[in-house]
């Protein structure tokens, strides 16, 4: 990156696309500060690493003590700054006579030296260690940011990505300005898995503290495309919502990052320069593939191949008599729906999961009966005593622990004597290991097994009744 030898005072602003997208938007986005600041402060208390660094204010520094004290930490202040609202990349002095606030250390008490230390002598990379920054991130961060003193990473972490800004969303801090980041450090990169494993963490821990919304808003955000730009030291930074003017390093041409990201928000602005896209042809695409991506698939053309498969085990087993077909897992309805169309004397009963797909379900089958819940639960199986298929994924016994799935195959046996099953990815032989380890084999025989280039559904019969 070429670099003219000034720099402008800091600064960053933000301005929304539509009224509507501020309304939708920016309260989320104060939930996202509130979820943050909650998760860095217990990802020490909950193990995800040894220190954080934080502020405080001289009034609040007794209670920040004793919090630490109360969990078995030490808080341990290392400077005085002054305040300032925005995102800022270096922290600013403390001024005589204007407000300030603590520099302050939550850590192991046997750390406490460490931090004392390489606090004085501003050893970042050591400082970075006691945060439990990764090493690649770090290495990165004392070659750009304290050797070359660069004010804004982003170009060198889109060079040290070969120019590809696509990646994980856990990378994507071009967002840090507005305060959307799922690290605190700066990435080496947009693909650094280092980085995705402790973004997961916090993620995770935000979604046991109770920032499910949060997370999810958080993680919509940081799949947006989005560009980032740098001239004269001003960078730009347009998402679907919002762009911001912030400081940056100058330079005599223009600099240009573009992420393509994954979604698009309904609130989003149209238009034709990027990262803003021809909203109705967009929509009308997401709205497409949801038929699919709803019953876990990648693409039209899968799913139906699956379908088929579980459609030619049905028509095989059908037989004259109606009944009642269960799809555990049912998505959409939409497979329930192929299958009740060939044969009007069968009645579908689906369970799914989540809302939205068991929505559609209901609306598609008017006059099935489809639940919204999950397929460990007794209730969700009450609708019927007894169906005459069941459409099962055995994968799913392994998401559970060990009484959830023994009630469950217990239950199926009780259920129905013709189980249909579906599995991806697996031979013939991966299935018959599949079902013993599930405990399925106990009760079951394999009667007939439905083969495509990617999957496989097997129609079993209950050992008892044959
Ligand atoms: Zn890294």
């Amino acid at each position: 990156m070429d670099r003219l030898n000034f720099r402008l005072p800091e600064w960053s602003r933000m301005a929304w696309v539509s009224e509507e997208a501020k309304f939708v938007w920016e309260p989320r986005m104060k939930k996202i500060q509130i979820m943050w600041e909650d998760v860095a402060k217990e990802s020490v208390y909950h193990g995800l690493r040894s220190s954080i660094l934080t502020t405080v204010g001289p009034e609040k520094l007794v209670d920040c003590v004793k919090e630490a004290a109360a969990k078995g930490f030490v808080a341990v202040p290392l400077s005085q700054q002054g305040i300032h609202s925005e995102y800022r990349s270096r922290s600013v002095n403390a001024i005589i006579g204007e407000q300030w606030e603590y520099r302050i250390a939550i850590t192991k008490s046997e750390l406490q030296n460490e931090w004392i230390t390489a606090w004085n002598i501003m050893d970042n990379d050591k400082i970075g260690e006691l945060l439990g920054f990764p090493k690649c991130c770090r290495t990165f961060f004392t070659k750009y940011w304290s050797d070359e003193q660069f004010l804004d990473t982003s170009w060198p972490m889109y060079e040290e990505s070969e120019q590809n800004a696509e990646g994980p969303p856990e990378c994507n801090v071009l967002l840090r300005w507005a305060g959307l980041r799922f690290v605190q450090h700066l990435p080496h990169s947009f693909q650094c898995e280092e980085s995705v494993k402790i973004g997961r963490q916090f993620a995770q821990l935000g979604n046991v503290l109770g920032y499910h919304d949060e997370v999810a808003w958080l993680y919509e955000m940081l799949s947006w495309p989005v560009e980032w730009s740098a001239l004269h030291g001003i960078g730009e930074i347009y998402t679907p919502i919002f762009k911001m003017s912030v400081s940056t390093d100058a330079t005599p041409i223009k600099y240009i990052i573009q992420r393509k990201g994954i979604t698009y928000p309904e609130e989003g602005a149209s238009g034709n320069k990027f990262p803003w896209v021809n909203k109705r042809n967009m929509l009308k695409k997401q709205q497409d593939s949801r038929l699919w991506a709803e019953n876990g698939f990648g693409t039209l053309e899968k799913m139906n191949s699956y379908h088929e498969l579980v459609i030619s085990a049905i028509t095989k087993k059908m037989g004259q008599e109606g009944g009642y077909i269960m799809d555990a897992g049912c998505g959409n309805g939409l497979l329930l729906e192929k299958i009740c169309n060939g044969y009007p004397n069968l009645i579908p009963y689906g369970i799914e999961v989540g809302k939205d797909a068991a929505e559609s379900a209901k609306r598609r089958l008017v006059n099935g009966f489809i639940q919204w819940g999950n397929i460990f639960t007794e209730m969700s199986w009450d609708l019927a005593e007894k169906y005459k298929f069941v459409i099962f994924m055995p994968g799913r016994l392994f998401e559970v622990e060990e009484q959830l799935r023994l009630e469950c195959v217990n239950r199926l046996k009780r259920k129905t004597d013709t189980l249909i099953i579906y599995i991806y990815e697996i031979g013939k032989l991966a299935l018959q290991d599949l079902f013993e380890k599930s405990g399925l084999s106990a009760d079951w025989k394999i009667e007939e097994i439905y083969e495509s280039s990617d999957a496989l559904c097997a129609a079993f019969r209950c050992k008892l009744i044959i």
